[in-house]
Order: structure tokens, then sequence, then C-alpha cells
């Protein structure tokens, strides 16, 4: 699987509606300080179900839409929607049938986030397992933020334990037996 675009509405610095082709073989995104660059992988980790505005860089979840500035009002609503290609069908089985995924988040202010695959209403869980299933996610090894590698070094062993399981793609597998024992 392969993620194709990224459509942002109203996150953060994104207010109009941006929409990034992500083509094989792109390396990089450059900017100047302040541009945004952040915020792109943040609304990646957003879409994959990120629930902790600390890891966004904010205070409150609502602190995603964008906060305007002096000549543009604030919206009411910010909208992340990215394309995962499915060529191969490799997707987890309740997803294989199509040919490519398209997952999408919407938060409204105070009222909480929506979302969605294919169009379909689904809980913020089924989003990150489904990008657990495909050994990627809000908190996966593939991103790595700012202080991530020092983290790691000084990790307890329990939480590096997690890493590798997440890099042997198990992640999902065990999210689901912990469900399982809540219920
Ligand atoms: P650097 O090269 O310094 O790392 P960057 O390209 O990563 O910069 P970002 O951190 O992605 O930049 O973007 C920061 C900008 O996003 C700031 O100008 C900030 O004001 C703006 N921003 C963040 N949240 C919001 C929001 N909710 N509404 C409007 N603008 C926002
Ligand atoms: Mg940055």
């Amino acid at each position: 699987m392969h993620f194709d675009r990224l459509r942002l509405r109203g996150f953060k610095s994104f207010v109009e509606e941006t929409d990034f082709t992500i083509s094989p073989g792109l390396t990089g995104v450059v900017g100047p300080n302040g541009c945004g660059k952040s915020n792109l992988v943040e609304a990646l980790r957003w879409v994959m179900g990120e629930n902790s505005a600390r890891q966004m860089r904010s205070g409150a979840m609502d602190d995603v839409i964008f906060a305007g500035t002096s000549t543009r009002p604030p919206r009411s609503f910010a909208e992340v929607v990215v394309t995962l290609g499915n060529p191969d069908r490799t997707a987890p089985p309740a997803y294989n049938d199509s040919p490519m995924l398209e997952i999408s988040r919407r938060i409204d202010r105070e009222a909480g986030s929506t979302y969605r695959i294919n169009g379909r209403e689904v809980r913020a869980r089924d989003v990150q397992l489904l990008f657990a299933d495909i050994a990627t996610g809000a908190h996966s090894t593939a991103i790595v933020s700012q202080g991530r590698i020092g983290q790691l070094i000084n990790a307890r062993p329990v939480d590096r334990r997690r890493i590798l399981e997440e890099a042997a793609g198990i992640t999902g597998l065990h999210s689901r037996r912990h469900e399982s024992e809540l219920r």
C-alpha cells in the first residue's frame, strides 16, 4: 500500500484546500521556517488517529483548526483526507475489495472528530487498527519526530518492546487482545 494523496482543509496553517500528490520517490519537502512542513507531517499523523493534542503541538485538539490571522477569520472545522493506493490488494481483509482507500478525519469546534473510511463513518479505533495492521500509524516508527531518537535510547524495556512489536507488524493483534480483555 502507498500513500497517494493528502488533502487538507482548515488544518493548522493550511486554511485553503490543499491537495498534495505523494508520488513514488518523494524524498523531501523543503520551504522556509514556519511554512508548514511540520504541520503537513502532523496532518498525516492526525488522520491516522492521533489523539494526543500535545503530539500536535497543541493545547487542545480544537487548536488544529485554522485559528485565523489579522486578515482571515478563523475556521470552524478542519479536515484531512488521505488516499492509500491498494494496487497489490494487500489491505486488511475488511477493506481489500477496493483498489484504494480514502480515510478522512474532520473536527468541528467543540464537537470532536468524525472518521470515515471510503465514505462510511467509523470509530477512531477502526482507523487506528487499520493503520496498525499495515504497520504504520500515528505512533509508528515510520514517523520520527524531533527528540524521538533520544527517547528511544532512554526508553524503559517495556516501551522499547512496543517499538519492536510495531516493527514486527503485530501491534494490531496486541491492541485487539487488549480490547477483548476489556470486554
Ligand atoms: P520549521 O522549518 O521552523 O520547522 P515548518 O515549516 O515546520 O517550520 P510549521 O511548524 O509546520 O513550520 O508551521 C508553523 C506555522 O503554522 C506557524 O506560522 C503557525 O502560526 C502556524 N499554525 C499552527 N497552528 C495553526 C493554527 N491552528 N491556525 C493557523 N496557523 C497555525
Ligand atoms: Mg518544522
